[in-house]
């Protein structure tokens, strides 16, 4: 790969800039590797652990300890990690329909979920397909009021005044939306005052993208149960899939009773050789999300100095992995994506192209570049065609690859600018 002079100086002033901030990255990896390690010597992790198992899967010690190390770094009384549970929104659904019931409201209170949740719960897709609205579950929201805070007069108020809710349910990082990400200190107030209210209610924390961003995770600051995807930050990009689940000793045996069988719960489930990676992808994963860090850093600088609009900002504090840049143009967002792409280590020879994407309104490129198939630990990208024209990426397992794909994306963007101008 060649860069130009102006780009590599770039990347010289930026890394210049960002020592102090690389330094204070460096100490969260070793806080949150030693509470991983911590937790592996207390339960004698050992090659043992890493066999398999078939069929009914019983007494699997791998899955099992492995559960058990996973809600002792989760700050949990209770978890489990499947490769089964084949994406974020699968883990999410698990968890949903294992704590709700007819007659129940699920109420989001930091607006809208991830888009793939409309459907699970109802507020989009057709009638009959088994959303949480067809077996009679309601919904409702509060947004985020404007300055990206939570709006706990009005929270506080419906739930004095709706005994039905069971759930308050929360989105950690900003995913694709237009607003701030919500730190674990936003998280554990609202746990509060949810709780002095309503000290029955589960509050259920959709997690991705947020894992080993802090030294906590909501689990420790009182949520009861907290999800997210291993092809996404705490896979640590070893994992091949699946999804994790990890609170209450009762949500996570709920949520275990929804995944398999009441009676049965996560008693079975054969692991079929991926142990492993599993413990692996936990060890690693602490690391692997300072990396992708430090890449989104040198991203939001690098591009902001090239006068585009980033979030969050290089000098701000950050609570999950996404970067976004506004690329102001059709011809800028793909000439970014094709940037990354090529600075990829798999299908570096791909050029992306804007296409309907099922279930979006606006056409959407994309770039990933990973071992694992959509896995977004790894540097990736994805924007709407449509103004501002925003990329949205995360992710670099090593800080010196997302690197040369940030660098890459920038160099495209400057050719592309040069072309039009
Ligand atoms: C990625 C993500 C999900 C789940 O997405 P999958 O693609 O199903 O793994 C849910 N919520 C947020 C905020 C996410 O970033």
């Amino acid at each position: 790969m060649q860069f130009s002079e102006p780009i590599l100086r770039l990347a010289a002033e930026a890394e210049k800039n960002l020592a102090g901030r690389f330094v204070e990255l460096d100490r969260l990896s070793f806080e949150n590797t030693a509470r991983v390690m911590d937790a592996f010597r207390e339960h004698r992790v050992s090659d043992s652990l890493f066999g398999t198992s078939s069929g009914y899967g019983i007494g699997d010690r791998g899955r099992d300890v492995l559960d058990e190390i996973w809600a002792d770094v989760m700050g949990a009384e209770a978890a489990f990690v499947r490769t089964s549970l084949v994406s974020g929104t699968h883990a999410l659904t698990v968890g949903l329909f294992g704590l709700l019931r007819p007659g129940d409201i699920l109420y989001s209170v930091a607006g809208k979920p991830y888009d793939t949740l409309e459907e699970v719960i109802g507020i989009a897709g057709d009638p009959g397909n088994g959303s949480l609205k067809d077996f009679g579950i309601f919904y409702r929201q509060t947004d985020l009021g404007a300055d990206g805070r939570f709006r706990f007069a009005e929270i506080e108020k419906n739930l004095s005044e709706e005994p039905c809710v069971k759930v308050v349910f929360v989105q950690r990082s900003k995913g694709y939306l237009n607003r701030k990400t919500l730190s674990v200190a936003q998280i554990e107030e609202l746990v509060k005052r949810v709780k002095a209210i309503r000290p029955d209610v589960y509050v259920v924390v959709d997690n991705c993208y947020g894992e080993f961003t802090e030294t906590r995770e909501p689990c420790a600051v009182g949520a009861d149960l907290v999800i997210g995807s291993l092809i996404k930050n705490p896979g640590g990009g070893m994992a091949e899939s699946g999804g994790y689940l990890a609170g209450s000793r009762r949500a996570v045996e709920l949520a275990g009773y929804r995944l398999t069988s009441v009676g049965i719960g996560t008693e079975q489930g054969a692991t079929l050789g991926q142990n492993k990676s599993l413990y692996k992808g936990l060890f690693y994963a602490p690391h692997t999300v300072v990396q992708a860090l430090k890449t989104a850093c040198l991203a939001a600088y690098v591009f902001e100095k090239l006068g585009y609009e980033v979030e969050p900002k290089w000098n701000e504090p950050r609570y999950d992995i996404i970067q976004t840049v506004q690329t102001a143009s059709k011809e800028g967002l793909c000439a970014f994506c094709k940037g990354i792409q090529e600075g990829s280590p798999v299908d570096a020879f791909v050029t992306p192209e804007p296409w309907d994407m099922p279930g979006y309104t606006d056409q959407v490129v994309m770039a990933a570049g990973g071992f694992t198939q959509g896995s977004s630990i790894e540097l990736s990208a994805d924007g709407p065609i449509r103004p501002p024209y925003t990329a949205f990426f995360q992710g670099g397992l090593t800080y010196a690859s997302g690197r040369i794909g940030i660098l890459s994306a920038a160099q495209r963007l400057l050719e592309e600018r040069g072309k039009s101008e």
